[in-house]
């Protein structure tokens, strides 16, 4: 059986983010981690903003995928009431939120299963993926339970 196919706009994986969303299909969060220094990077592969290529802190190239443990805590949020794709017209009021990984990663992403009044900066979070048709998953987050 296959998943259902979504009308939302869906990311169209390319060779350099293909790491990030191979892992997100097996249900782990992607990331990029510096070979030199150990910093953890965001590789902003899923918002379709190119993956980076070296070290923002020590600029050693090239940087290599390891998978974060998931686990992340509330950063910002707003709340959406303006409709701007028709796709999202079932789900207003959503949330987009940053989050921050254990790693230190700030990741654009949404908090679901949680009602909005309980959305609270610095709530623990822990990733969980959507399915968006049989090829494509991306990362967002959940209360940690
Ligand atoms: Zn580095």
């Amino acid at each position: 059986m296959s998943a259902p196919v979504s009308t939302k706009p869906v990311p169209v994986p390319d060779a350099a983010s293909a790491p990030f969303f191979a892992g997100a299909l097996a249900g782990r969060l992607m990331l990029l981690r510096c070979p030199d220094c150990g910093t953890f990077q965001s590789p902003t592969a899923y918002l379709g903003v190119p993956v980076r290529p070296r070290c923002l802190r020590c600029f050693a190239a090239p940087l290599e995928w390891a998978a974060s443990s998931g686990q992340a805590t509330l950063y910002s949020f707003v709340v959406m009431h303006q409709l701007y794709d028709e796709a999202f017209a079932a789900e207003i009021p959503y949330n987009i939120a940053v989050v921050e990984t254990e790693e230190g990663v700030r990741l654009t992403s949404q908090v679901v299963d949680c009602a909005r009044g309980e959305l609270e900066i610095g709530m623990e979070l822990e990733v969980v993926f959507e399915q968006l048709g049989d090829d494509v998953a991306i990362p967002k987050f959940r209360p940690r339970r």
